[in-house]
């Protein structure tokens, strides 16, 4: 029997684990998936031999596969969990339930199996995961603030945070995990009770006020577009319960993509943290870019801006030791500025 005689499916079996440039050869003397392979659905039948059954909607099922990263994503993702309005809806009920019943953030994990309601100390977690191999968890934790974390794969899922060129396959589940994280921590009007709605708002508020009074320790920075960064504030600290939409820092570049080099602090823009911008990428979303103050360009007509940036930086250095204390209030720290 000759290997084009095999059924398509083996073939597909085989072939989905080769690599892209033995794929690519192998579609050159083999006529009948060569044909195949240019309908997308040949390379979502691989993708699926993977475990892959979700994509990034500007990626083709083509790309995703050629570009080797199917065997690194996480295959217990899944598109249904996020469609499913009642698991959503159970989920996050208890999820924000058992955050307002902590007297204080400890790590703290929610499984995201479908039919299983563990939370608890990440300690008791692990015996869980154990126990019943539920692969899916969200945390609620000082530094891993709604992060989909998988117990099987062993890693934070879309994690694409030090990715410069970030890779079709981690774009994609990224691209997933952001759905999911943003159903299970945004107010909906239309289905969340009064009571929900306001335990998510006091939830996150205290979330991320904890994360503004800790984002600058051995940190780079961030450039934020100021009337975003204003709302944000009213928001953590209590003052609105307004969440703000998207972040969008269009307004601090020029026409060719680089950055307003006339912009001020304080005045066009504020500085954020890693570890803010990696909460806000993941729960607000960004739209366009961001740029951090060591991608600065070195030209002469940065000078001012980069000069005041590093003025702040020092403030900051100064101010954890008064104002960003155990305790320190956000109004306290905003007026600072
Ligand atoms: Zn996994
Ligand atoms: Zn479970």
């Amino acid at each position: 029997m000759l290997f084009q005689d095999l059924p398509q499916e083996l073939i597909s079996q085989v072939v989905s684990n080769l690599n892209k440039r033995d794929i690519l050869s192998f579609l050159q003397c083999h006529a009948s998936s060569y044909y195949r392979s240019l309908y997308d659905s040949f390379w979502f039948d691989l993708c699926r031999l993977h475990g892959i059954r979700y994509c990034h909607p500007d990626i083709s099922w083509k790309d995703l596969f050629c570009s080797d990263q199917v065997s690194s994503m996480c295959p217990h993702l899944n598109t249904n969990l996020f469609t499913d309005t009642r698991f959503i809806r159970e989920k996050k009920q208890l999820l924000w339930s058992s955050f307002d019943q902590r007297t204080e953030v400890k790590d703290h994990e929610l499984c995201l199996h479908p039919s299983c309601d563990f939370s608890g100390e990440s300690e008791s977690c692990t015996d869980h995961y154990a126990a019943t191999k539920h692969n899916l968890s969200i945390k609620i934790a000082p530094l891993h603030t709604l992060e989909i974390w998988c117990n099987t794969c062993v890693k934070t899922i879309g994690f694409d945070y030090f990715a410069s060129n970030v890779k079709q396959g981690l774009k994609s589940e990224s691209y997933i995990m952001k759905k999911l994280t943003k159903k299970l921590a945004l107010v909906t009007q239309e289905t969340d009770s009064q009571e929900l709605a306001l335990s998510i708002t006091k939830g996150r508020q205290e979330i991320e006020s904890g994360i503004f009074r800790i984002q600058f320790r051995n940190s780079t920075m961030h450039l934020v577009e100021k009337n975003w960064y204003t709302a944000w504030l009213a928001f953590i600290s209590g003052q609105s319960t307004e969440i703000p939409g998207d972040l969008n820092n269009e307004s601090l570049f020029l026409f060719d993509g680089s950055l307003n080099p006339t912009l001020s602090l304080g005045k066009h823009f504020e500085l954020i943290g890693n570890l803010t911008r990696w909460y806000i990428e993941r729960v607000y979303s960004i739209s366009g870019k961001i740029i951090s103050s060591n991608e600065l360009l070195e030209a002469p007509e940065y000078c001012k801006l980069a000069h005041s940036i590093r003025i702040r930086q020092q403030m900051n250095q100064a101010a954890r030791y008064s104002a960003y204390g155990s305790n320190g209030r956000i109004s306290k720290v905003n007026s600072r500025y």
